[in-house]
């Protein structure tokens, strides 16, 4: 079993990615949507808002209106359109948020605690949380019955309310879930670069125990998340990670060959 995560960012070309992706054989896919959501969200007049919580990790500030504009995008725009294109290749994908059956379930913060400017403040009315429980039995429900699963936030809180939640952790969650013996973190980057700015400068290898110190380092931004996602995969019982490429024609089959960062 595979998870495959594909990010939102820009320059994927998701024809090429799915048809890759369609060479597989048991995985799970989750994906995000980020830059279209940004996009949607300047032209309907709310723009987004990332924040930096006190723990030095970048995050959307998700109100109710962003979390309507969320689902609109992730939820339908990016989710569907991915689904058509697998189902056009053959693939018999079938499209859920956490919310459906439950299928992730967590807890939602409701405030989050930012520095802005160099202060600290206190921001109300956030609609982000973290997961808490996968719902193994409709996973498996769907894969024993010949269905790729195409998964992507909002989870749902214990109460009942949509919660943003982190994609690569989601990833992360859903391959512990599943035991699976890889999960893989595409984005618009070769992998964990030792410079963001140098596409030359990928790490081809970090030891799990090593996490934590290029998390404090190398990593940067949403790249924190992503290792975040894969410490919490290996410590739950995946084998290995990839941080790796969506870009190309054959992203998924070049992660699989070591493309990347491998994390284990
Ligand atoms: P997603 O595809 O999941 O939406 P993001 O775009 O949020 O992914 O995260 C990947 C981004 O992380 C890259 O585009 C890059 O700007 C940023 N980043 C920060 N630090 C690093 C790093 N050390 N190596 C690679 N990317 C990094």
């Amino acid at each position: 079993m595979i998870v495959i995560k594909v990010g939102g960012g820009s320059g994927i070309d998701y024809g090429a990615f799915c048809r890759d992706v369609a060479r597989q054989k048991d995985f799970v896919l989750v994906h995000g949507g980020s830059t279209l959501l940004n996009e949607v969200s300047e032209r309907l007049g709310h723009p987004p808002r990332f924040v930096t919580s006190v723990s030095g990790h970048e995050s959307r500030f998700t109100d109710r209106r962003t979390l309507e504009m969320f689902n609109m995008v992730y939820a339908g725009r990016m989710n569907k359109s991915i689904v058509e294109i697998l189902q056009r290749l053959g693939v018999n994908a079938l499209g859920l948020t956490g919310l459906d059956g439950r299928l992730l379930e967590g807890e939602q913060k409701g405030s989050l605690k930012i520095v802005e400017d160099g202060k600290k403040k206190v921001l109300r009315g956030d609609h982000s949380g973290i997961i808490r429980k996968v719902n193994t039995r409709l996973l498996n429900l769907l894969l024993d019955n010949g269905y790729v699963p195409v998964l992507t936030p909002p989870a749902i809180s214990t109460e009942g309310v949509a919660i943003n939640v982190d994609g690569d952790r989601l990833a992360g969650r859903v391959a512990v879930a599943l035991q699976a013996d890889v999960l893989l973190l595409l984005s618009n980057v070769p992998g964990l670069l030792r410079d963001v700015d140098d596409e030359d400068s990928l790490i081809e290898r970090v030891s799990r125990d090593r996490i934590v110190e290029y998390t404090d380092s190398v990593a940067k931004g949403r790249m924190k998340k992503k290792l975040l996602g894969a410490q919490e995969a290996l410590d739950g019982g995946v084998r290995r990670v990839i941080i790796g490429d969506a870009r190309g024609s054959a992203p998924v089959t070049e992660a699989l060959a070591g493309k990347g960062t491998l994390i284990d």
